[in-house]
């Protein structure tokens, strides 16, 4: 057993006795579920995956829908149109709650069920069977498989589905909803009956930490800024009123469903993803949460701690026909611009005043235009002459 699965597997047997909660009951096709299934698995820069435990067991992926159902509207109608109707306020209410802005009837987020109705309200499409299929299509490929609905859960969903219907209508009396209410309701419960496995959710969160970028099919599946508000919303809202604790303890933009799915995402590193079926009191699995927070924590991705390679890019020196050239590949941030300086500097002394060194940024994968401006200050500062290549 390689490393990461060993450590995987030891993360999985250790929350594996948490005996706390209970699946959820309301949807009846839920219900049923074997509570004891317990899975965990991680999709890397390269699309390897690792994982452990029940990894092909098969759940809804319910409210872990309402990222990429966000991405579809924001890729839709862009980011604007979208806050009219949903705003990106954690709401600190569960999950079903008729947390509305008063006046207006704007739902506070996407990932709780007022927002996320409002979201696919905005799915465009004349039928459910229509609106399901863009759904459907972009979730597939998110997870690099084809994906289908569960029909049974989806029936089980809509049958008792008044509560959810209930906040359609509230939300068609604001206008906040211009669609049919059946055709967004409906269109909801079979987004949130969407099989998938620990697997797909981590290639699927691995796609968001990897800019939409999915990198098993390493096929660009949305762009980066759509990637990037998904994921500003996921960290603030993805675990309804217990998102600001999971943020403390975890530090990483997380979504999770009442089906005991959880996935998060560490940005330009991995996605990972849990299931149990015992759910806590948020109506987040315990189990799944546990896991996911011992695997943040032994691998220390906890978003807002320091990284001290971020951004830094490798550096050579080259000798060209006016002077030296300083050549640059990789990721240049702020940070980063401290070692472009250290070699400028070491440069500068053995040169006669007066002398041109060329900083050749052409291999420069990213530059953050913080590193930009630094660059050019300590240019200012050094007797030299310079010539930027990018
Ligand atoms: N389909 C579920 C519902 O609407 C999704 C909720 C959830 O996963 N938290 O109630």
């Amino acid at each position: 057993m390689d490393s990461i699965t060993a450590l995987l597997s030891g993360a999985l047997e250790e929350v594996r006795p948490l005996a706390e909660g209970a699946p959820a009951s309301y949807i009846p096709e839920l219900a049923g579920v074997d509570p004891e299934a317990l899975a965990l698995a991680v999709v890397g820069p390269r699309g390897r995956v690792w994982s452990a435990g029940d990894a092909d067991h098969e759940f809804t992926i319910q409210s872990m829908s309402k990222p990429f159902v966000l991405a579809l509207a924001l890729v839709e109608h862009g980011r604007e149109a979208v806050m009219a109707r949903v705003g990106a306020e954690p709401s600190g209410e569960p999950f079903n709650a008729i947390s509305l802005e008063a006046g207006t009837g704007r739902p506070a987020n996407p990932m709780i069920n007022a927002g996320a109705i409002a979201t696919t309200a905005l799915v465009p499409g004349g039928s459910i069977a229509e609106r399901t299929e863009r759904i459907v299509d972009l979730f597939s490929r998110f997870a690099g498989r084809e994906l289908r609905v569960d029909e049974s859960v989806y029936a089980s969903e809509s049958a008792t589905g008044d509560r959810n219907r209930a906040l359609a209508h509230l939300l068609r009396s604001y206008d906040v909803i211009e669609a049919p209410v059946d055709l967004a309701v409906e269109s909801y419960f079979r987004q949130c009956s969407v099989l998938v496995t620990v697997r797909d959710l981590a290639e699927m969160a691995a796609t968001l930490a990897f800019g939409g970028f999915n990198p098993t099919t390493r096929e660009r599946v949305v762009d980066e800024h759509i990637a990037r508000d998904v994921l500003s919303l996921m960290a603030s809202c993805g675990m309804y009123d217990f998102s600001g604790e999971w943020l403390l303890r975890v530090g990483l933009p997380a979504k999770s469903g009442v089906s005991g799915g959880l996935l998060a995402v560490a940005p330009s590193q991995f996605g990972v993803a849990a299931f149990s079926p015992r759910l806590d009191g948020h109506g987040n699995s315990v189990r799944a949460v546990a896991v996911v927070e011992k695997l943040a924590e032994r691998l220390g991705m906890h978003l807002l701690e320091p990284h001290e390679s971020v951004a830094v890019p490798a550096v050579s020196v080259h000798s060209g026909e006016t002077g030296p050239v300083v050549r640059l590949s990789g990721e240049l941030g702020f940070a980063g611009t401290e070692r472009v300086f250290a070699v400028l500097r070491e440069l500068a002394t053995g040169l006669p005043e007066g002398s041109t060194v060329t900083l050749d940024a052409r291999e420069i994968g990213r530059m953050h235009p913080a590193a930009l401006v630094a660059l050019q200050t300590e240019f200012e500062g050094l007797p030299l002459g310079f010539r930027l290549e990018q």
